[in-house]
């Protein structure tokens, strides 16, 4: 059982709303006339062409279809990289339905490899701007230590994507390393761009997974785990620090529409929508638990939770960033995106 007897910062969970252009891409338009189903209304609301009445909703940020994908890592991952210097756990999630812009947000566009493009994602500009901070900080008797893991959940079994001979993995957990992957490779990096190496690495091995192991990879979560440990020498005394930055792709939110699945499709998922539901659900809790009510949070209730319980509430940092497709075919989807981003408001 865990049970947050502590409040957590208020403001410890935020999220950020991002509109993916209409066309762009090969997402699920390729019909440039279907209209709009949304309009971005300032920096922190969005309205939705809702009938009979538009519903206006409001959020930390919304950012329309034009932001860059600089904006988007300095507005989201800037303070999360910042605290984890500094010994605090984070997270970003990037959730959505299946072409609303995830990946995009995260790593950059498809079979994206150039970590020098414009285009890059949320993930690569993190690594760049830790590298940043952890070499501005050595010059003050400071040394940190850096290593990578990068999993994928998928029906909810663990899969290594740094090993991809391995079989299913198992969450344990211990005093000293908290929540973990047990047997998941760790590999030290010491530049961004070793980090980019473990990253493409894993991300072909996720493709690669989805074709002859029928992962399907907007059916998974991935996690990219970036683990510091900072060492700093003061008066003798010896001041070690561990913190965790967690990266997510979730899977796609949208709900499984054909009844007639069986067997393992159907299982799948149900155990998708579990991993995301105890999201919500924790994500709630958090939010009931920072206003100052005590709550049970159902961590253990899923992989994704479970895994990632020591970098969401707390003195954690979350940034939630809901991707939406603004078509009016996507009504739908993207009405339940922003309620889901809602709850943790
Ligand atoms: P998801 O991971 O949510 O399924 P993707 O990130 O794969 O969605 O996006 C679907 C397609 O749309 C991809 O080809 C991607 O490059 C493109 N795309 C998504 N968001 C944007 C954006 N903001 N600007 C340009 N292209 C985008
Ligand atoms: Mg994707």
């Amino acid at each position: 059982h865990q049970q947050i007897t502590h409040s957590g910062d208020s403001d410890s969970i935020k999220v950020f709303v991002r509109v993916r252009p209409l066309t762009q891409g090969t997402g699920l338009t390729t019909d440039g006339d279907q209209g709009l189903c949304l309009t971005v209304t300032s920096p922190n609301t969005i309205r939705l062409h809702s009938k009979p009445e538009p519903r206006t909703f409001t959020y930390d940020h919304v950012a329309d279809m034009d932001i860059t994908q600089d904006s988007v890592f300095s507005s989201v991952a800037k303070n999360i990289v910042e605290s984890c210097i500094n010994g605090y756990n984070g997270t970003i999630f990037a959730y959505g339905q299946t072409g609303s812009g995830k990946t995009f947000t995260m790593l950059g566009p498809s079979d994206f490899d150039n970590f020098t493009d414009d285009q890059r994602g949320v993930i690569p500009r993190s690594f760049e701007y830790l590298f940043f901070l952890i070499n501005r900080e050595s010059e003050n008797a400071k040394s940190f230590l850096c290593k990578c893991s990068f999993i994928e959940i998928y029906n909810e079994q663990i899969y290594d994507l740094l090993d991809s001979a391995s079989a299913s993995l198992f969450l344990r957990e211990n005093i000293k390393k908290g929540v973990f992957v047990e047997g998941a490779v760790e590999k030290f990096v010491t530049s961004a761009a070793e980090a980019y190496q473990v990253l493409s690495m894993g991300w072909r091995n996720r493709r690669v997974a989805s074709t002859s192991m029928n992962r399907e990879s907007s059916r998974s979560h991935a996690v990219f785990t970036m683990t510091l440990e900072s060492k700093e020498t003061a008066k003798e005394v010896v001041n070690i620090r561990t913190s965790q930055l967690n990266l997510v792709d979730l899977a796609g939110s949208e709900r499984q529409r054909d009844t007639h699945t069986e067997g393992s499709r159907l299982k799948e998922a149900s155990s998708i929508n579990r991993s995301l539901m105890c999201l919500g659900q924790v994500i709630m809790a958090l939010v009931d638990v920072s206003n100052g009510k005590s709550r049970h949070i159902c961590y253990r209730d899923s992989k994704l939770t479970f895994l990632l319980r020591d970098s969401l509430g707390g003195n954690a940092k979350t940034y939630i960033i809901a991707n939406v497709h603004p078509g009016s075919k996507c009504f739908g989807e993207t009405l339940s995106t922003l309620q889901f981003a809602q709850r943790a408001k």
